[in-house]
């Protein structure tokens, strides 16, 4: 390519981006009270194809309400090597229920093992933060790369961090238009839909699991905590960075 095609193609990178923004600023007003339905009927008709769900496999009702809108959906799996075989097998069974969405596996560029052998074994317990980063944020950048918008399960109840997420943002560190249809879910909303849809669940949520990440970074909460204290128990840590300082 040459420079000028190189600046070309940057100025319409830098141009989309402008677009995207703009539009995602217009939304967060016009959608500030839209229904997880509306939200991502909107999102199908504004971006065609060109959307993914991310989905941490605790459950699918992100999946179901997203299906609604566009049955042949991508859906984003990150991919991390630490996975429970439980959140391996929901991924599976995700596959099997909704045979016609398409799973995206997106993976670290080195697995565990070259990880263990470049950075040391255990960066879980050392720089979590780093792990996180090469294990989600960067799989999660080049796989959005692809997209003009991703949708979310981020809701306000789940932590103080998250408790001003609008239906409808600016994603300015991936660059692209983000969605949170469920954002004002109360968790007796959230389990009615389970109930009510007969939804898939990760087996560990019975087992006294509430907020499921990595194997090693996810513990049972003692009773009567917050559920996601079980997150990088013992650390300061409670973030992946997915979401400007968050992780469903
Ligand atoms: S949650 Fe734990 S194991 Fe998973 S990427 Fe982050 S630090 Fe690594």
């Amino acid at each position: 390519m040459t420079t000028t095609e190189h600046n070309q193609a940057d100025q319409a990178k830098a141009e989309l981006k402008a677009e995207l923004k703009a539009l995602a600023l217009a939304a967060r007003a016009e959608l500030s009270d839209a229904d997880a339905a509306q939200a991502l009927a909107w999102t199908a008709r504004t971006f065609g194809r060109e959307w993914i769900v991310a989905a941490n496999m605790q459950d699918a009702v992100l999946i179901d309400l997203a299906v609604r809108a566009a049955p042949e959906v991508d859906v984003l799996f990150l991919q991390t090597g630490y996975h429970f075989a439980e959140t391996i097998g929901t991924r599976d069974a995700v596959a099997t229920v909704y045979p016609q969405v398409r799973i995206v596996n997106a993976q670290a560029n080195h697995s565990v093992a070259e990880q263990d052998l470049h950075e040391g074994p255990r960066l879980y317990e050392r720089d979590p933060d780093r792990c996180c980063f090469l294990r989600k944020v960067v799989p999660l950048r080049e796989t959005l790369a692809g997209y003009r918008a991703w949708v979310t399960g981020v809701r306000r109840v789940d932590a103080p961090t998250r408790a001003n997420t609008p239906i409808v943002d600016w994603d300015e560190g991936n660059g692209l238009v983000k969605v949170n249809p469920i954002a004002a879910w109360t968790d007796e909303e959230f389990n009615d839909y389970l109930t009510e849809h007969g939804i898939l669940e990760n087996p560990l949520v019975a087992e006294g699991y509430p907020s499921i990440g990595c194997a090693p970074c996810t513990a049972k909460p003692l009773p009567g905590a917050d559920p996601r204290s079980g997150r990088w128990a013992g650390l300061a840590k409670t973030e992946c960075g997915l979401h400007g300082g968050g992780d469903k």
